[in-house]
């Protein structure tokens, strides 16, 4: 058998929400003994050139990832693509539309947040996004956690910017048909991420999985920064009862807010197929040392 890869194939830049650039990423996870890596910016790939360039300078191999906000019964779904053709126009499109909605969803979750008395928050979230056409809900908690209404970004998603809270505004994202298409006709393989995470009913997931798989999908999350062991294993229960191959990625964003560094994380569970055997046409070797 194969000794198990240190991959970590989910993470921001500061093209999304993350607050390092990908130079500063790929040396991060070459230090924590990564050798498999992949940057997967929320609806975005503009880091991807930039990602693939630091993976060769500092000897990691890479994919090419993103990570795609798709609306599915009435729930935001991720969707992670990984090893597809970053130059493909429909890809480029795809993701556009998706992001375009933001700034306006933005304006609406600050006039909320007016609302309950927290002013200025559009304006405060802008000077956080690295990116101001990825304005996230991620930029705002830093802005509430920086002037003091919350002590750390967890407890800014507790309070606000969730469902039924003050700063959340429904939003409409990408559908799963279109996302794991744009994906897939780009080279690419989707990923359902972190799938404990969702708040689906038993026959709801189901449904996920099931159209997910229907259209072209072909990996899930088995191991992320967000799943407990118990979840890690029954999502490797769920790969196999799909015949779907398992990924591995913390889903790193930044040092101080991240609970699971870049690489540290369990290793795939062993009967699984993961995702990096499938796409091992895609990958990007780093070049090997020269001799001397
Ligand atoms: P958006 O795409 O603007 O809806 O923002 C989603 C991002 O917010 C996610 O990718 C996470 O980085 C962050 N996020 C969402 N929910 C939580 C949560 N409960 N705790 C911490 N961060 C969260
Ligand atoms: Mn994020
Ligand atoms: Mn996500
Ligand atoms: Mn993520």
């Amino acid at each position: 058998m194969n000794a198990p890869l240190n991959a970590d194939l989910h993470c921001h830049s500061v093209v999304s929400d993350g607050t390092l650039s990908p130079e500063e990423l790929a040396q991060r996870a070459k230090a924590h003994g990564v050798t498999l890596w992949s940057l997967t910016d929320h609806d975005e790939i503009g880091g991807q050139a930039r990602a693939a360039a630091a993976a060769a300078a500092c000897g990691l191999d890479y994919l090419t990832g993103v990570e795609i906000s798709v609306t599915f019964l009435q729930q935001t779904v991720h969707i992670v693509g990984l090893g597809f053709d970053a130059s493909d126009a429909s890809l480029a499109e795809g993701l556009q539309q998706t992001r375009g909605g933001r700034a306006q969803r933005a304006m609406e979750m600050a006039a909320d947040l007016a609302r309950v008395g927290i002013p200025g928050t559009f304006e405060g979230a802008l000077t956080y996004a690295g990116n101001p056409n990825l304005i996230s809900r991620t930029h705002f908690a830093r802005f509430l956690v920086e002037t003091g209404v919350c002590k750390d970004t967890y407890e800014v998603f507790r309070k606000y910017l969730t469902e039924g809270k003050p700063g959340f505004v429904e939003h409409r994202w990408a559908g799963l048909k279109d996302a794991v298409r744009w994906i897939t006709q780009a080279g690419g393989m989707a990923v359902i991420a972190h799938p404990a995470r969702y708040k689906f009913s038993a026959n709801e997931e189901l449904a996920l999985f099931t159209e997910f798989k229907g259209h072209g999908g072909q990996g899930v999350e088995v191991v992320t920064g967000s799943h407990s062991i118990a979840e890690s294993a029954n999502y490797a229960a769920m790969a196999l009862e799909f015949a779907l191959a398992a990924s591995r990625g913390s889903d790193f964003h930044s040092p101080g807010e991240s609970r699971t560094e870049l690489g540290a994380l369990p290793d795939l569970p062993a009967q699984l197929t993961p995702v990096w055997q499938l796409l091992a046409e895609r990958i990007q070797y780093t070049p090997a040392p020269a001799r001397v």
